[in-house]
């Protein structure tokens, strides 16, 4: 009788820059873009002379397309953790939970602060602010941009954190890593350099508005690499601000300014 045949296990690889993590890159900024189009459409239910009754349904349409948009970005997300998964020839199934919107009470008060510049004040009150003491028009702007960001946020962070949550009840996900776009900021580009994290050392992940950064799953028998740029970062670090006592990010910050 024939000995029974094992499975040939090869690693395979993964990094912070491969096809998938550039795919994945590329269907989050899609939505972000579509995203600021649909809120930007939304602006003229903002009415300057009834900010009153007018701010409020702009908040609730806006609140809409976050769930809309949110909803998109899950299944974007759980579709990109699938096909890593099948890339990383995991065995065993596993459904991808999908995160659960934000509460109304999150997305409402981040609009709040967004448009809390809209209302007048009186410009001799010292606790006016210089945008405040600008015409209507330009504070518009000024609140549609806030929005953008905040929303831009909601709706990516809910991609982002159904791959988190994926990982940390996917038996098969040993831990996730940061991919950071060539142009982040010092904040994004020092926490992807650190490379893969274990999910049981990570803490929840730390998003600004505007930012880009993509979750990428690592399974069993995974081995993971740091692209070359997140390679260069991780040498400034270690060479400009590791060694050094005091605020790393901002040593990380200049290092990249000087020698990036
Ligand atoms: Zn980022």
């Amino acid at each position: 009788m024939l000995p029974r045949l094992r499975r040939l296990s090869v690693a395979t690889t993964v990094s912070d820059d491969g096809a998938g993590a550039a795919r994945q890159r590329r269907a989050q900024r899609g939505l972000s873009r579509l995203l600021v189009r649909d809120v930007r459409a939304l602006r003229r239910l903002i009415v300057p002379s009834r900010l009153q009754a007018t701010v409020p349904s702009w908040i609730e349409a806006v609140r809409a397309l976050v769930g809309e948009y949110g909803s998109a970005s899950a299944s974007a997300a759980a579709d990109f953790y699938d096909a890593e998964r099948v890339a990383a020839r995991v065995t065993g199934r596993f459904t991808v939970p999908m995160l659960d919107p934000p509460p109304d009470e999150q997305v409402d008060s981040a609009l709040r602060w967004a448009t809390k510049d809209l209302w007048p004040r009186n410009p001799e009150d010292p606790k006016t602010t210089v945008v405040q003491k600008r015409p209507i028009e330009e504070r518009l702007d000024a609140a549609e941009k806030k929005a953008e960001a905040v929303v831009q946020k909601l709706v990516t962070d809910r991609g982002r954190g159904t791959i988190q949550e994926a990982v940390r009840r996917d038996r098969m996900a040993v831990g996730f890593a940061r991919a950071a776009a060539l142009g982040a900021c010092a904040f994004c580009r020092l926490l992807a350099a650190r490379g893969m994290v274990y999910k049981q050392d990570t803490a929840d992940f730390r998003a600004h508005d505007g930012c880009n950064c993509g979750v990428i799953p690592v399974f069993k028998g995974q081995r993971f690499e740091l692209s070359p740029h997140a390679q260069e970062w991780d040498r400034l670090y270690r060479e400009y601000a590791a060694p050094y006592p005091g605020d790393q990010l901002r040593r990380f910050r200049r290092a990249i300014a000087e020698h990036g």
